[in-house]
């Protein structure tokens, strides 16, 4: 419950279905999940990309990028990871509501925390991407050098080394990155919004 009494929600003359209409696609809140270094802001980028190549309005959330603003004052303890997401949740929520694509990057090593914003979106609107690859691919690929600060004690709480990571159990889509090029994984995304009607590129 919100701490503040006395307010109304305010409806919009403007609907989503009408928003959807004028941009010739659906709204979607892709939602990347995976260890860090897996591939969900190399992936995301060159998705979103893609997208907007094909006419579709798209926004990317990327996980480093929200904490410089929006989430500034929250950590990695599992109650902020649980805040960040949930706010994050909320924001592809409102983006969703303007008819957008949205491609969002982040952990989100909680699946209780996934299936929340699963359940505040509409149905359809949530899509989740696993980016399955192994531990040790990840260390090798390392690259932001945060496995090697983890290694040597400067960073604790730290996502498939010391705090957990609770990998999806169906998601829509699952890239396995350590064999699937980025281009590919590209292509198996397209090809699902394709095929379940998000995006309708013989249109464009
Ligand atoms: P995350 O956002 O999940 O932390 P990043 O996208 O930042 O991961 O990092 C993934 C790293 O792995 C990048 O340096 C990327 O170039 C590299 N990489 C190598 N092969 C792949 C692949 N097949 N798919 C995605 N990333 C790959």
């Amino acid at each position: 419950m919100g701490k503040s009494k006395h307010i109304t929600w305010h409806a919009s003359e403007v609907t989503k279905s009408e928003r959807q209409q004028r941009n010739q696609h659906k709204s979607a809140v892709i939602w990347f999940t995976g260890l860090s270094g897996s591939g969900k802001s190399t992936i995301s980028v060159a998705l979103e990309k893609a997208l907007f190549a094909q006419q579709v309005h798209t926004y990317r959330l990327d996980g480093d990028n929200v904490r410089h603003g929006l989430n500034q004052n929250l950590g990695f303890s599992p109650e902020d990871r649980k805040e960040n997401i949930r706010r994050i949740g909320e924001v592809s929520k409102l983006m969703a509501d303007a008819g957008l694509v949205t491609v969002t990057a982040f952990i989100s090593p909680y699946k209780a925390d996934r299936d929340a914003v699963r359940h505040l979106l509409d149905e359809a609107d949530f899509i989740e991407v696993y980016t399955a690859c192994s531990l040790t691919e990840c260390e090798v690929r390392d690259p932001k050098g945060l496995y090697q600060k983890v290694r040597s004690g400067e960073i604790a709480e730290f996502t498939g080394v010391n705090a957990p990571y609770e990998a999806p159990t169906e998601p829509e889509i699952i890239l396995d990155t350590e064999t699937l090029t980025v281009e590919a994984s590209v292509s198996k995304i397209l090809d699902y919004l394709q095929k379940h009607q998000y995006i309708n590129t013989a249109q464009v």
